[in-house]
């Protein structure tokens, strides 16, 4: 049986306020020891992601903004990906759309709407909003398919989805901000072609493990064998209806440890009573 865990980022393996996975250390030396793909599924994107897998030392597939973007690094354990282009250093599946064509479409309701894109703001009004250091916010910056944002009045929502809907477009909330996306995507496509794609080229039964905190989240745990939501800092959860959640206890790096510790321990149990 192959294990893999899917892993939302802010809120979830990072802190919500810190970003630090300090905490998830204990987790991550038993991921790692034990040679399971961990694939960060995030709204974050690819410079964002690749730098925090540098810093880490992981080297396997991710999926970049909320599920535009499915990477799988080359060579990557021999995988034959018939569905991706090759875009050097890897194979992507594309889901999303052309980050021009959203930001077309954002510069023609922002006034309307009073909303501000990552397109809209500098470098340093990302850092201030996001606590994110200047070096982080321009990465952050760097989008390729989606476009988070912030609306003056949240009711308006409402009155926004129709509109960007009538465009092939839709609107899904992380920890911090709206993200205007693809209707094409979303994190529960992205998994489930990851998985497809592991399944093809490993063979066997594969056991996957989500892990998430957010709206955005709600697709990638109706994908996963085993959905883990953590609780927002102020110990809340969102509202999710999935008849086998597991809900964390913690939030941020506390909880995705003690929740991945958890799952280790209970199918190595079930494998030992087999
Ligand atoms: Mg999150």
């Amino acid at each position: 049986m192959d294990l893999l865990v899917f892993t939302d980022l802010d809120g979830t393996l990072l802190n919500h306020k810190d970003y630090s996975y300090e905490a998830a250390h204990p987790a991550l030396e038993k991921i790692r020891s034990r040679q399971i793909p961990l694939i960060f599924t995030s709204s974050k994107t690819r410079p964002e992601i690749e730098a925090l897998q540098s810093y880490m030392q992981i080297r396997e597939p991710f999926i970049a903004e909320n599920g535009a973007a499915v990477f799988f690094p080359d060579n990557y354990l021999n995988f034959k990906i018939d569905a991706g282009i090759r875009r050097f250093p890897y194979t992507v599946v594309q889901l999303g759309s052309e980050y021009s064509e959203i930001r077309q479409f954002m510069r023609s309701i922002k006034d309307r709407f009073n909303l501000k894109g990552f397109g809209d703001l500098s470098v340093e009004e990302i850092a201030l909003l996001t606590g994110l250091t200047p070096e982080q916010a321009l990465m952050a910056r760097q989008r390729e398919f989606t476009e988070p944002f912030l609306i003056e009045d949240e009711s308006m929502i409402e009155e926004l989805v129709p509109i960007a809907a009538s465009q092939g477009l839709k609107i899904t909330s992380g920890g911090r901000f709206f993200h205007l996306i693809s209707n094409r995507q979303d994190k529960g496509f992205a998994v489930r072609i990851c998985k497809e794609i592991f399944s093809r080229n490993i063979g066997g039964k594969t056991v996957t493990v989500g892990l998430g905190d957010s709206a955005n989240d709600i697709t990638m745990l109706e994908s996963v064998d085993i959905p883990i939501l953590l609780p927002r800092i102020d110990g809340s959860f969102e509202e999710i209806d999935i008849h086998n959640l597991i809900k964390a206890d913690k939030p941020g790096s506390r909880g995705w440890n003690d929740a991945i510790l958890n799952v280790l321990k209970n199918l190595n149990e079930r494998s030992i009573d087999r």
